[in-house]
């Protein structure tokens, strides 16, 4: 297999904001692994089936429940680098469709291919009854939005949830790797997002060597019932299924992100070998209506 694409590697690190932004989001804090686990009954009624849209990179729109959250889609990247195109970034900023009614973004850590500060504060100027939810980092950067940007605050070994319209969220720190000497450690959420009966886990920039199925069976994750994992694809097309996905998190769809900003071409066949059950999206705006716990 290809070396793994350490998350170093392919992230510059952020400026080190530890600055603690405006409000604190405490929420409950729940003992690794003692959250409850609601049964799985799907009550969407009437409601659009849920759908899972790319925007780019780990980038990501899921609609469910008749709310909308966008996860590390607002993001620059890096100069020279990879874009979202204009014909999805520019409805995705305005506000408008396939990208309108935004209730919830959110953000997994404060690195450039993740979150942009000015992208999210557009995003929330366009959609007016949105807020956002990340680490103080990012936080640190939006001040002036008061409560409608909100740093979720989570001890190690913890998962920390917070209610946003009627959107539970779950912040949990998932290592994105050891710094390098001399450089200040990133604070990376994973998030366990449970909407219109779904539950969404998208892990961030992670480090599978110390996020390991053991970590996530602490934090209660294999029991949870994913529906939808969403995992950096180079980790899903090794020389077989890992660990990490098929013990730590079990989820009933995978679907591959980070695909842009690493060295390592995204494998589709060995990801469709290694894991049947994954949803390959490619091209921003392509979206997956996810298939009922029924049936299709
Ligand atoms: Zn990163």
């Amino acid at each position: 297999m290809r070396r793994i694409v350490r998350p170093w590697a392919v992230c510059l690190a952020a400026a080190a904001g530890l600055l603690v932004g405006a409000a604190q989001v405490r929420g409950q804090s729940n003992p690794a692994g003692g959250a409850a686990a609601p049964g799985r009954a799907v009550t969407q009624g009437t409601q659009a089936p849920a759908s899972v849209t790319y925007v780019g990179n780990s980038g990501f729109l899921i609609r469910a429940g008749g709310k909308t959250i966008l996860i590390d889609a607002l993001f620059d990247g890096f100069p020279g680098g990879y874009l979202v195109p204009a014909a999805v970034r520019e409805p995705l900023l305005a506000g408008q469709s396939p990208f309108d009614g935004i209730d919830l973004i959110l953000a997994t850590h404060d690195h450039a291919d993740h979150f942009s500060a000015a992208a999210v504060r557009q995003a929330l100027a366009s959609n007016p009854r949105a807020a956002f939810v990340g680490p103080a980092a990012t936080v640190a950067a939006l001040t002036e939005l008061g409560d409608r940007a909100r740093a979720l605050e989570v001890a190690e070994d913890r998962r920390v949830s917070v209610e946003v319209g009627g959107i539970r969220v779950e912040g949990m720190r998932l290592s994105h790797g050891t710094p390098p000497p001399g450089q200040s450690d990133i604070v990376n959420l994973g998030y366990l997002v449970t909407v219109g009966g779904l539950k969404f886990f998208h892990t961030g920039d992670i480090d599978y060597q110390i996020v390991t199925p053991a970590l996530l069976e602490s934090l209660g994750i294999p029991g949870e019932h994913v529906d939808v994992a969403f995992v950096p694809h180079f980790y899903l097309s090794g020389p077989g299924p890992i660990p990490f996905v098929t013990e730590g998190i079990r989820p009933r769809y995978v679907v591959p992100s980070h695909l842009q900003y690493t060295d390592t071409p995204v494998n589709e066949a060995q990801i469709r070998r290694n894991f049947p059950n994954a949803v390959l999206l490619r091209t921003e705006g392509e979206s997956w209506a996810v298939p009922s716990l029924s049936g299709p």
